[in-house]
């Protein structure tokens, strides 16, 4: 490999002192206490560092080292991977950055140019968890569903690989790829939008494909893929099913066990949500919600554990999978452990994929328990939404999203970013598969209460906790409490410590084994993703990617989220560390005048309605902005002059889609008048309570 010119320029020195990977694998994850070489750091992913430089007893003496700002203030979801000094870092629209580890400086930057616009084919941000590195090369998934292949040292690409199955659907990559010998492992995301779920493993020196793993059916007029496709096949019912697509996406979670060779997958929530359009009302719906293991060089079936049969809640699987071995019962037993958004937590045998136990880790209606003999859960009445709207704990969101969970073998504890977030779930059995960039939940669209008043009684039910969980007692054994749901990811130390950026703006150290605040510091931004540990010239640094965006505060960002401020930026800490967090930039915005137009109230509720299906999802429900895109009530007097043009695509690339395929002049008009009623009827709430605006960029 060459180094340019410029590019060893541009780094000066550094690459003097640096000696850049030649082989990852999992035996030196082990000993390099020092790098943090995969997603999870090893194989097992259990984000547990040994280094102990940093302790309960000196960490109130951890200051900021350095900070580098990340170009795009949305969503950042990504764990930093670092080999021999060097970090390797992803923003949104899956922009690469190499930093010096020990200073913070960009040594390259990788853009991949995705179309600004992509965005409507996503449902949660354009976000990227991270990326992968192997003999010399960083692998990363862009938002557009390509994956890259870079050389490490100059961020040049090596390969690209399409990995979009079909251009007419809404597939993107958010998640991290792994490399489990000498294969780049990806999936994509989309299921909410209507697409069939598949893992794909390339070539990790060429990028040719390997091999490809469906994880629902495809058209039954066509034969099944596999063994495993002819086993799911007999679990879905009628024909629409593969019309909308199915779901079963693999957007987050993968781990592996070198000595039983198996690789395991979680996976996501159906297309569509309710399983009476998708499904005819029946049939467990393989492989929706289930983790399964796979033989990494050829991609065949071994087990299957479906958390959830017949999912119509968007209850994926995708969280983040931890391998562990505990002492059960007297036993050692190779475990597997999950906490999907179901809210169980669930611990399996990693060689059958036996269930040894499943314990709620947060309120939960939809089932009473889980059935260990069958391996299955007791649905209630009260979680049944697909024959009358209900209010069901948890809901989309997730008792646990996809920030990261970490594993400590010094205390057995795993620290879980947990939250309650019920959700209201309004079936709509009228809906069809229409085209690409169109929600298909087989629900009504999310509608939030419209006054700040009724708000805060909805507010009231979503809370956030840190749990630490016992995985052999099965039970919670401290917790911290937060006002706001979507804290973040989290990184357990031998130092006994338990590192967790909050939503609303912190970073914070615990004590691992008693879950004692020792020491937090301002991030001037929400921070989800997951925190890191290393170290350069023997000083051991912890860091965080952080930044607010994602789908709570897109599509839910009235429930609290808009008051944190969206900015993107990599903070790393060391002791006595004395750089400066930039002051925040992103400011609050007084409310604009509402037009003084006069309003029809017929049109402003076809506004309604035609606002919550199409724009909502990304500038919030009723109108309620979460703080990473435009609160559309904030409109300026210019902007209302030109709102059809933007809804007809001038600022696409700017990140706001064209949608004149669904929205013809009328909607958008109607849609105008309902959202100069929502600012009116902001400006009077404000003027009644005395309350505080969202911020608004
Ligand atoms: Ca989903």
């Amino acid at each position: 490999m060459k180094i340019g010119i410029a590019t060893a320029v541009a780094a000066g020195t550094l690459f003097a002192g640096l000696v850049f990977a030649a082989v990852v694998n999992a035996s030196r994850a082990d000993k390099d206490a020092g790098n943090w070489l995969f997603h999870g750091r090893t194989y097992d992913e259990q984000r547990f560092s040994p280094l102990e430089q940093v302790k309960a007893s000196n960490v109130g003496k951890l200051g900021l080292a350095w900070t580098y700002k990340l170009d795009i203030d949305r969503g950042v979801e990504a764990t930093p991977i670092i080999v021999d000094g060097v970090m390797y870092v992803t923003g949104a629209y899956s922009i690469v950055s190499a930093l010096d580890a020990a200073t913070g400086k960009e040594l390259w930057k990788f853009d991949p140019k995705v179309p600004k616009d992509k965005d409507r084919d996503g449902c949660c941000d354009a976000v990227n968890r991270g990326v992968a590195l192997s003999n010399g090369k960083v692998y990363v998934g862009a938002y557009d569903g390509r994956l890259i292949a870079l050389n490490a040292k100059t961020g040049a690409v090596i390969w690209e690989a399409d990995t979009v199955l079909d251009h007419s659907r809404s597939y993107t990559v958010t998640g991290a790829p792994r490399v489990v010998k000498g294969k780049v492992l990806i999936g994509n995301g989309g299921a909410e939008l209507g697409v069939r779920g598949y893992l794909t493993a390339y070539d990790a020196e060429t990028g040719k494909q390997a091999w490809r793993f469906f994880t629902v059916p495809g058209d039954p007029a066509l034969p099944p893929e596999d063994k495993a496709m002819e086993m799911a096949r007999k679990t879905w019912f009628g024909d629409q099913y593969w019309k909308f697509g199915g779901g079963g996406t693999v957007w987050d979670s993968m781990a592996y066990d070198p000595e039983l060779d198996l690789l395991y997958v979680g996976v996501g929530n159906g297309s569509p949500w309710n399983r009476k359009l998708r499904s005819e009302g029946k049939g467990d719906n393989l492989f929706l919600s289930s983790i399964v293991a796979l033989r990494p060089d050829t991609g065949e079936y071994v087990w299957h554990y479906q958390t959830t049969p017949g999912e119509t809640w968007d209850f994926t699987a995708t969280q983040h999978i931890i391998l562990a071995d505990l002492d059960i019962g007297g036993t050692k037993r190779k475990v597997l452990m999950q906490a999907p958004k179901n809210g169980f937590f669930y611990v399996l045998d990693r060689a059958t994929g036996a269930l040894i136990s499943a314990d709620s880790y947060v309120p939960v209606t939809w089932a009473k328990r889980v059935d260990i003999k069958t391996g299955r859960p007791e649905q209630t009445v009260e979680g049944d939404w697909t024959g009358g709207a209900k209010l069901v704990f948890p809901g989309p969101a997730g008792g646990h999203n996809w920030q990261p969970m970490s594993y400590d073998p010094q205390t057995g504890l795993v620290y879980i970013p947990a939250q309650e977030a019920p959700a209201f779930y309004p079936p709509d059995d009228s809906q069809r598969w229409t085209s690409k960039g169109n929600w298909h939940l087989g629900a009504a669209p999310l509608a939030l209460p419209e006054t700040l008043k009724e708000l805060t009684g909805v507010q009231s039910l979503y809370k956030g906790h840190l749990i630490a969980w016992d995985p052999v007692a099965k039970k919670e054994i401290w917790r911290q409490n937060y006002d706001q749901i979507w804290n973040g990811g989290t990184l357990a130390t031998a130092g006994n410590l338990v590192f967790q950026g909050t939503a609303d703006g912190r970073f914070v150290a615990y004590s691992a084994d008693k879950g004692v605040k020792l020491w937090e510091t301002s991030a001037n931004t929400g921070v989800m993703a997951g925190p890191v540990s290393y170290s350069v010239n023997g000083e051991q640094y912890i860091a965080v990617a952080a930044g607010w965006g994602g789908a709570y505060p897109l599509a839910l960002g009235a429930m609290g989220a808009a008051k944190v401020r969206a900015e993107a930026r990599v903070l790393a800490f060391k002791l006595g560390g004395t750089a400066t967090l930039p002051p925040p930039q992103n400011s609050l915005v007084a409310l604009p005048e509402p037009p003084a137009t006069p309003l029809d109230a017929k049109a402003v509720d076809r506004g309604r309605i035609a606002y919550n299906s199409h724009c909502g999802m990304c500038h919030g429900p009723s109108a309620i902005g979460g703080g990473v895109l435009p609160d559309l009530r904030y409109l300026t007097p210019e902007k209302h002059q030109i709102i059809a043009g933007i809804v007809a695509g001038a600022y696409a690339q700017k990140g706001m889609p064209a949608f004149m395929d669904v929205l013809k002049m009328d909607d958008i008009e109607d849609i105008h008048q309902y959202l100069i009623q929502r600012a009116r009827d902001l400006k009077r709430d404000l003027a009644n309570n005395g309350a505080t605006a969202p911020a608004v960029k």
